[in-house]
C-alpha cells in the first residue's frame, strides 16, 4: 500500500449532486505521487458509477478512494441494492450498459462483489 495517502471513504447524497461531490472528493483524496496522471480518467469514471448508483440502486452510498503505490488507485463504490450492474454483458437499459462498458474500456480492471448489505463496484488504474 501507498505510504503517503490513506485510504479515505465518504458516503454521498441520493441526488443529482453525488457525482459533483464525488469528484471533488477524489480530486482532494487522490494521491499525487502516484494517482496524479488518472485523475482525469477516474474522475470519469466515478461519475459514470456515481450516477448509475443514484438512478438505480439502494442508499447508503459510500465512495472510496485508496492508492495502492505503483499498482495505481483503487476506487469503490458500494450501495445497498444487491443486484446489478451486469458485469460485462449486454444490458438491457442503455444507459448503465454504457456506463459499464466506459468504466471496461478506460480502467486496468473492475468488478463487482456482492456482500450481505447490497454490493460494491470497483476498478483500478495505474498510471
Ligand atoms: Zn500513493
Amino acid at each position: 500500500m501507498c505510504e503517503n495517502t490513506p485510504a479515505v471513504q465518504t458516503t454521498l447524497p441520493l441526488d443529482p449532486r453525488a457525482a459533483g461531490e464525488a469528484r471533488r472528493f477524489l480530486r482532494a483524496a487522490i494521491c499525487r505521487e502516484h494517482a496524479a496522471s488518472v485523475l482525469e480518467g477516474a474522475e470519469l469514471l466515478v461519475s459514470e458509477l456515481v450516477t448509475n448508483g443514484v438512478r438505480h440502486a439502494a442508499p447508503p452510498i459510500t465512495l472510496r478512494v485508496a492508492c495502492d503505490g505503483s499498482r495505481g488507485l483503487q476506487v469503490s463504490v458500494s450501495d445497498g441494492e444487491p443486484a446489478g450492474p451486469a458485469p460485462r454483458e449486454a444490458h438491457d437499459e442503455a444507459e448503465s450498459g454504457r456506463g459499464m462498458s466506459l468504466v471496461d474500456y478506460i480502467s486496468d480492471d473492475w468488478g463487482v462483489q456482492p456482500h450481505q448489505d447490497g454490493k460494491t463496484v470497483w476498478f483500478t488504474l495505474s498510471a
